[in-house]
C-alpha cells in the first residue's frame, strides 16, 4: 500500500470511529438525511425533551403469539447483518414475508438492505438503537434508543414503524409505559429458535423446530430467529421449509395480528398510522443487493454488539474474533469506496 492510501485509510479509520460511517459508504441507494449518533445509548435530540414525564403506567399485555392456529409469525432479529440480503433472496424464492426488528446503528451501516427488505414486502420494526437491556436504562435513554432507530428506519423506507421488540424479551412495568406512551407496539415470541446461542448445537435447535412442526394442534406462535452470522442464515434454510411443511403459514406479525397499519407518518405518536403503501420511495435502486452494505453491516455488527453478561433469551455477544473480521472487511470496503472517489 501507498503513503498516500495509507494516509487515506487513517482518515477512513478517524472517520469511522467518529462514527462518520455514512459519509464513506452510502455512495447510490439510500442516503440517510442526518448524522446519526454512534453505537452505544444514544442522546436525546432536543424536541424529545418533551416526553420525558409524561408517561402513565399501560398494562396492554405484550404480543407474543398470532392471533390463529396455524399462523407463525416469523421474526429475524439484530440485523440487517452480513447475510440479510441472501436471506431476502431465499425468502423471495420460498414466496414468504417476514418481520424484520432492526438495530439503527446496524440500519446506518446497511440502509440499503433495510430499504430492501421493505421493498420486498417485509415488515420492518424496531429493535432499539444499540442492543441494550432495556430496564436497566433512564427513561431518557430508552426514549432515545426507540425514537433514534425510529428516525433513522423513517429515514430509509419512508414510514415509521410501529412495532418493536426489547432486546432480549427484557421488558418491564417502566419500560412498557415508555414503549406504550411513544406509540410502539412490543412483540416478544413464543418460541425461540435458539440460532443465536452457540451453546446449543445445530442438531438440537433442529429437533427443537421438528417438534414444533410435528404438532399438530399448531398453536398459535411466534418464533425468534437471527440475521447476523452464517450458523444463523444456515438455520433459516432449515426452519421455514420443516414449519411450512409441518402446516404453518409464516406471515409477518402485523399480518398475523389483522393489522393493516403497522407503521405511521412519522415519530410522534400521535402521527397518523398508516400501511406500507404511504411509503414516500427515497430510492429507486434499492431492489439490487448491495456488497458494501453487506460488509458494512458486518462492521456494525462487529463491533456493536453488547458485553454484558447474556441474559435468559436472544442475547448476542460477539467473539473478539468477530469483531476483527468485521473491523477488516470493513476498513477494506470503506478504504476502497473512499479511494473509488479520487
Ligand atoms: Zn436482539
Amino acid at each position: 500500500m501507498q503513503p498516500s492510501s495509507l494516509l487515506k485509510s487513517a482518515f477512513l479509520l478517524s472517520m469511522l470511529s467518529q462514527g462518520a460511517l455514512s459519509a464513506s459508504i452510502h455512495a447510490g441507494g439510500v442516503n440517510l438525511t442526518m448524522t446519526y449518533p454512534d453505537y452505544g445509548v444514544p442522546p436525546l435530540r432536543p424536541e424529545w425533551n418533551k416526553y420525558l414525564g409524561t408517561f402513565k403506567a399501560d398494562h396492554t399485555p405484550d404480543i407474543i403469539q398470532c392471533l390463529r392456529s396455524g399462523e407463525w409469525g416469523q421474526t429475524f432479529d439484530d440485523g440487517p447483518g452480513a447475510p440479510t440480503n441472501q436471506l431476502l433472496d431465499y425468502l423471495q424464492q420460498q414466496n414468504i414475508t417476514v418481520t424484520f426488528f432492526i438495530i439503527g446503528a446496524n440500519a446506518v451501516a446497511a440502509p440499503n438492505t433495510v430499504k430492501r427488505a421493505f421493498d420486498l414486502g417485509h415488515q420492518i420494526a424496531i429493535h432499539t438503537w444499540s442492543h441494550p437491556h432495556i430496564p436497566t436504562l433512564t427513561e431518557a435513554g430508552i426514549v432515545a434508543e426507540l425514537l433514534w432507530t425510529a428516525q433513522v428506519l423513517t429515514d430509509i423506507i419512508g414510514v415509521t414503524p410501529v412495532y418493536m421488540r426489547p432486546p432480549y424479551g427484557e421488558i418491564d412495568a417502566k419500560s412498557r409505559n415508555v414503549i406504550r406512551g411513544l406509540g410502539f407496539i412490543p412483540v416478544i415470541w413464543s418460541n425461540d429458535s435458539s440460532d443465536w446461542d452457540d451453546t446449543v448445537s445445530v442438531e438440537s435447535v433442529k429437533s427443537e423446530v421438528d417438534r414444533w412442526a410435528s404438532d399438530t394442534s399448531r398453536p398459535p406462535a411466534i418464533g425468534l430467529e437471527h440475521d447476523l452470522n452464517d450458523r444463523e442464515a444456515q438455520l433459516a434454510r432449515y426452519i421455514i421449509p420443516k414449519l411450512m411443511s409441518g402446516g404453518y403459514k409464516l406471515k409477518p406479525v402485523a399480518e398475523c395480528l389483522d393489522d393493516p397499519l403497522p407503521y405511521r407518518r412519522g415519530l410522534d405518536p400521535t402521527a397518523e398510522r398508516v400501511g406500507r403503501s404511504a411509503a414516500i420511495a427515497p430510492s429507486s435502486s434499492s431492489a439490487l443487493p448491495s456488497t458494501t452494505s453487506a460488509a458494512a453491516s458486518i462492521s456494525a455488527s462487529g463491533t456493536t454488539m453488547p458485553t454484558a453478561t447474556p441474559a435468559a433469551q436472544g442475547v448476542r455477544v460477539s467473539s473478539s474474533t468477530r469483531t476483527q473480521v468485521g473491523l477488516s472487511l470493513a476498513f477494506l470496503v470503506a478504504g476502497l469506496a473512499f479511494l473509488a472517489q479520487f
